[in-house]
């Protein structure tokens, strides 16, 4: 099948394997050994890919923590600042990924408030709804910079700028707006998230930029890597590819256009073809170019999904062993569960511009024409 699935998961690049390799066999130190030459070569390694993450955020490098993904790290930044003060009041929104939200249900068993915030029915949630729901207690505003199933943009800078006039801490989990926009010149929150495999770097790395000053907690112990704040010997082969990775962001960002072109064109002709039964959920004006979400109304969900056998896409279906449910973020959008499970995600990264789109189009299209006639 043709891959449309890139906000699930992107291949290693080419470069970023290579930078990668020597540091399975060659130089397989570990950074803690500091006694002798294997050593020495993995912590110069750690600390080149540091400055190399650091420098495109321009932050301190000490202020970059590896972790092993975006899960990892939303975890250690909302209960490593929490956990441990008394209990208090936390914005967020129904919209963010289960790595914000099941921390977050976790200090609210431990008492903390949290308000979740109402998006409107294109997801977007604004400052102004921030500045209402903030209360005297209130410490932590968590919001996602990119949402994962429908591509809006939170304005997480002008957020971050306000919580800092406020002296509240502000979090982002920004694992799918990196790659996608321009964070290298943005005003940053006080802990920001995010995973390698969605920017052609492996699976299993992440970081976690923690604004010098904030008061993180361990919330792992043993030896006393990443200043004590992430025990475990660091996994050197992917550290230099997720620094790779993120030394291509400025490159990921070119292809940018023709992924809108490409993205607009599908979504028009599934307009021209499916008329009324075609909701499209990815409808905000503030919106990536890699993602659209659309649900197929009247169709059987099961169905839908397995109408189109050679293209890979994600739908809005969660499954565990027992049952499937609707995605939370749809229906926080207010769609009904059947409009909700009968979703489709396509999203799209550069090496789909080398595939056939004209051929992808025709088969997106007839697939779900014959499937709504
Ligand atoms: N947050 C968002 C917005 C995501 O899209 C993902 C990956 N689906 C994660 C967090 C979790 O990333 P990982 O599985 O790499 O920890």
């Amino acid at each position: 099948p043709i891959y449309l699935d890139y906000a699930a998961t992107t291949p290693v690049s080419p470069e970023v394997l290579e930078a990668m390799i020597p540091y399975f066999s060659q130089h397989f130190g570990n950074s803690g050994s500091n006694q002798h030459l294997f050593g020495w070569e993995a912590s110069d390694a750690v600390d080149q890919a540091r400055k190399t993450i650091s420098s495109y955020f321009s932050v301190n490098p000490s202020s970059i923590l590896f972790t092993s993904g975006a899960t990892e790290s939303n975890n250690l930044a909302l209960l490593g600042l929490l956990e441990e003060q008394t209990p208090g009041h936390i914005i967020s929104s129904p919209l963010e990924h289960k790595a914000v939200l099941e921390p977050l249900a976790y200090l609210a068993h431990k008492g903390w408030e949290i308000t979740y915030l109402e998006p409107n029915s294109a997801g977007e949630i604004c400052l102004e709804q921030i500045k209402t729901a903030k209360k005297s207690d209130t410490r932590l505003v968590s919001l996602m910079w990119v949402n994962n199933e429908i591509g809006v943009i939170n304005d997480i800078s002008s957020i971050a700028q306000w919580c800092n006039q406020e002296g509240i801490y502000c979090h982002t989990d920004a694992t799918q707006a990196l790659g996608k926009l321009d964070l290298s010149q943005a005003f940053l929150p006080d802990l920001l998230s995010f995973s390698g495999h969605k920017i052609f770097g492996p699976k299993g790395i992440g970081a976690l930029y923690v604004k010098s000053g904030i008061p993180l907690k361990a919330r792992q112990w043993g030896g006393a890597q990443e200043r004590g704040l992430r025990a475990g010997t660091l996994p050197i082969p992917l550290i230099v590819g997720l620094a790779k990775a993120v030394e291509r962001i400025p490159h990921l960002l070119t292809f940018l256009p023709q992924i809108q072109v490409k993205k607009q064109d599908l979504e028009n002709s599934l307009k021209e073809s499916l008329g009324d039964s075609l909701i499209v959920n990815s409808i905000s004006e503030n919106q990536i170019p890699h993602i659209l979400n659309f649900s197929i109304q009247g169709v059987d969900w099961e169905k839908l999904f397995r109408c189109m056998p050679l293209l890979a896409f994600s739908n809005g279906s969660a499954c565990n062993s027992k049952s499937t449910f609707p995605s939370h973020v749809l229906k926080a959008l207010g769609r009904d569960n059947d409009t909700a499970l009968a979703s489709i995600r396509i999203s799209l990264a550069q090496p789909y511009l080398n595939e056939d789109h004209d051929w992808v189009k025709d088969y997106l299209v007839k697939s779900l024409e014959k499937l709504i006639s």
